[in-house]
């Protein structure tokens, strides 16, 4: 007879195993299939690998800071293979710790390769079968490949390429200036690779508020990345050992750039092929992206799918969340949230300055016609800024005009990462720019900042 679970989970990424942990916090039964390692992506090859480079790449830069003291390192002495070592060492700790984490909740842990045979039932690598009530499916995404810009992972390299790196090229050639790309150029500039970046759209992180990125642009051509926003990449040529870049501007004028290496981070694909999802008669986008309701739910009882694979906001903290909600529902314990609200979604982008925001642009707000208030506080005003020597940052507030009410804010500078949830958390809690205004906020902080921009939507920044 078939072993039988609650709920079987198929991925066990952020999404698929928080999910299990709720799960199992809540009582059911759970089985957690994953066909590579705990913690999918995001562990392994995306948030946590990424954020342990840009660490180092931090410390590296700060180096250069330690020569007005009077300290000089030998920064030529730099054995980036150590670096790579470091960055699998912190994932090797955290995907051991989820496996420490499903086995003390019980989660039963299958390694293999799941399909959904029919609803409540799935397969592992074709021979195991588990019989469930509910199936999440989980399974992420993978760097997209465009016709053109195939990756050999050796000259031209996806994220997870270069994130495998050992050795650092010369020079790079980054298409594609959003999250992804935005790291990897700080990264590489601050080990001194030559970094070019190439955006399509007009500035860099093109999902993100303008006046925000224009401060991300200023700190990185100082720190000496070439930006080439407003520019498309029509074609790669392999020429001895170094790659070619063919690129044509708005006004169709076109160049070429030569680089040893091309980072090409246009976006994500769902994997959501090959799984039995479609047999089952879940209903995909043209896409490939899995279409859900209220819960997460597919068009099929019983058949639930989160994070990468659907089309809300492709993060980690939004698949954790989304995982939850799913398993709440099945339990009979209804969450708080029917679903995960975009606009209440904090993104956060790790460069240097970091850049953090939810909810309204103010670019949305002209194009929309819609009147808001708005209030800008430079990071330069909050004397701590100036002591750690992080003066350039700024904290944006768009609020509805007559009630207050917080629309959208954009933090850029130092820790905004961090920063954005005080205010996050007023939206969430529904309080007004006067509740964060009216506490004291310790000194020196950057969270001053902060507050200051909350005092500036009444006119009364008191540094600014
Ligand atoms: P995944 O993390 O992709 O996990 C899916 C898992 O399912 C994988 O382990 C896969 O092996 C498994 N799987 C797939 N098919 C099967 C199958 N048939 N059977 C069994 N197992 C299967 N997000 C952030 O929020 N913050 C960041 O700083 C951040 N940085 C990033 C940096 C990079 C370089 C990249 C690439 C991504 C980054 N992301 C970041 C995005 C984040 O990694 C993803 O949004 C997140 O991992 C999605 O979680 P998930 O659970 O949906 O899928």
């Amino acid at each position: 007879m078939a072993e039988r679970f609650d709920v079987v989970i198929i991925g066990a990424g952020p999404g698929g195993y928080v999910a299990a942990v709720r799960a199992a916090q809540l009582g059911l039964s759970v089985a957690v299939i994953e066909e590579k390692e705990p913690g999918g992506v995001c562990l392994n090859w995306g948030c946590i690998p990424s954020k342990n480079l840009i660490h180092q790449a931090e410390i590296f830069h700060a180096l250069s800071e330690m020569e007005a003291a009077g300290v000089t390192v030998n920064r030529s002495t730099l054995d980036y293979g150590k670096v790579q070592e470091q960055s699998r060492k912190v994932v090797r700790t955290l995907t051991g710790g989820v496996a420490a984490l499903l086995k003390r909740h019980k989660v039963t842990y299958v390694k293999g390769r799941a399909k959904i045979a029919e609803k409540g039932r799935v397969t592992v690598d074709d021979e195991r079968v588990i019989a469930c009530t509910n199936i999440l499916v989980a399974t992420g995404s993978r760097p997209m490949e465009i016709p053109g810009f195939e990756f050999d992972e050796t000259t031209v390299l996806s994220s997870d390429g270069v994130l495998a790196m050992t050795q650092l090229p010369r020079s790079m050639v980054i298409l594609g200036a959003g999250a992804i790309g935005c790291e990897f150029a700080y990264v590489l500039n601050s080990f001194g690779v030559e970094v070019t970046l190439v955006e399509a759209l007009d500035h860099v992180l093109p999902a993100e508020d303008f006046e925000a990125c224009a401060v991300v642009e200023k700190c990185f051509k100082r720190q000496g990345i070439r930006l080439r926003c407003g520019t498309r990449a029509t074609l790669l040529e392999k020429v001895n050992a170094n790659i070619k870049v063919h690129l044509a501007n708005k006004s169709g004028v076109e160049d070429v750039i030569s680089a040893e290496k091309v980072l090409v981070v246009f976006g994500r694909t769902p994997i959501t092929g090959n799984l039995g999802l479609e047999e089952a008669g879940v209903q995909l986008d043209e896409r490939g992206y899995v279409e859900t309701g209220d819960y997460n739910q597919t068009c099929i009882p019983g058949i639930y799918a989160i994070g990468d694979i659907t089309t809300s906001p492709a993060l980690a903290h939004v698949a954790s969340k989304e995982g939850e909600i799913a398993v709440e529902h099945m339990a009979g314990h209804p969450p708080a949230i029917r679903r995960v609200v975009a606009e209440l979604v904090p993104s956060a982008i790790y460069c240097e300055p970091q850049l953090a925001g939810f909810g309204l642009r103010e670019d949305q707000a002209l194009e929309q016609g819609l009147s808001v208030k708005k209030s800008v506080f430079n990071y330069i005003g909050a004397g701590k800024s100036v002591a750690i020597g992080k003066p350039d940052g700024l904290v944006k507030l768009l609020c509805e005009p007559d009630t207050g009410e917080l629309l959208g804010a954009h933090i850029v500078g130092h820790n905004a990462t961090e920063l954005i949830h005080e205010l996050l958390l007023a939206k969430h809690s529904e309080l007004l720019p006067e509740d964060v205004e009216s506490m004291i906020h310790a000194h020196p902080t950057l969270s001053e900042a902060v507050m200051e921009a909350a005092r500036g939507i009444h006119g009364r920044p008191i540094h600014g």
